[in-house]
């Protein structure tokens, strides 16, 4: 007759034994909801094959789920007062290894080689601090890490800007730089309720699926990716005024216009109404002026 963590009863029960008091720096808002739990599950796809890495597991909940569902699961917690709450918490799995280490300096791949089988699907399961979302998951997708999918809670408009499509106001940098690693879907939303404590801004989960390969060919991705930032420097500016800006020295107005003519990109567009294909024709043509 278990129950499981993710009760509103059993959380209080947990944080009144240990006398934990929420720390607000460190993003800590627990899931008390099994049903969204059991969605995330469903949504991450993961089996009795699978390794799973966990960022923050707080007290556990979305952990004793993983546990249950995975062949393994890794988890990453930087708050040592929650690390002998979940040696008690997560006593009954004996396939959980929990990590007391700051994510974001953590070794990732040292981990997943010497805790995964080299076949082994590994997905990344998270109810994400939101104070640093993005830059998690953005350095989990440029280290180029062996993992298959991302199912991450967060903040309803940083999953939307990561999933947005052309010509919406979420469209941006940010959506080109996720989508360009990962295919990027928006599953679910959470009502704040599911949460101890309530959060105050909404939430979302967020599925990023891993490309094997890049959706556009680039000559030079770090030069593609500042000029995909400079395209959105200003949102109102246009295209033309926008690069213009960011050539400065080395183009004028006028050079810019002829370039953006001769590959059939009208520089009277906004950033916004770019799609990735014409950012990688813009960054392969251009990268021959920014020498
Ligand atoms: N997974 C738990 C749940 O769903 O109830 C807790 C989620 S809570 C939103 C975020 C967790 O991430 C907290 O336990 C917090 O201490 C932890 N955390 C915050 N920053 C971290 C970091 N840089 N590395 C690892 N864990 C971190």
């Amino acid at each position: 007759n278990h129950k499981f963590i993710a009760t509103p009863s059993r959380t209080k029960e947990i944080l009144k034994k240990y006398h934990f008091s929420f720390k607000k720096s460190l993003g800590q808002n627990f899931l008390i909801d099994s049903n969204i739990l059991n969605n995330i599950i469903r949504q991450a796809g993961i089996d009795k094959e699978s390794g799973v890495i966990e960022i923050g597991p707080g007290i556990g909940a979305l952990t004793e789920h993983l546990a249950i569902h995975s062949q393994k699961t890794l988890a990453f917690e930087i708050d040592q007062r929650l690390i002998p709450v979940l040696e008690d918490t997560l006593a009954p799995y004996d396939n959980v290894e929990v990590v007391h280490e700051d994510i974001l300096k953590a070794n990732v791949r040292d981990m997943i080689r010497t805790h995964f089988h080299p076949e082994q699907p590994v997905h990344l399961v998270a109810n994400l601090p939101y104070y640093i979302t993005t830059p998690i998951l953005m350095k989990l997708l440029r280290d180029h890490l062996p993992i298959d999918s991302f199912t991450v809670m967060i903040q309803k408009e940083v999953a939307e800007r990561m999933a947005a499509k052309p010509n919406t106001k979420s469209y941006g940098s940010l959506t080109l730089a996720v989508q360009y690693y990962t295919e990027a879907e928006v599953v679910m939303q959470v009502p704040k309720r599911a949460f101890m404590p309530q959060p105050n801004v909404d939430s979302s989960i967020l599925r990023l699926v891993r490309r094997t390969k890049a959706p556009v060919n680039v000559v030079d991705e770090h030069f593609f990716f500042s000029l995909i930032q400079a395209s959105f420097a200003q949102r109102r500016k246009t295209l033309r005024n926008n690069l213009t800006n960011y050539f400065k020295e080395k183009l004028t107005k006028e050079e810019v216009g002829l370039i953006l003519q001769q590959i059939g990109i009208d520089g009277g567009r906004r950033g916004e109404s770019l799609t990735m294909e014409e950012f990688a024709l813009l960054a392969n043509t251009f990268i021959a002026s920014s020498k």
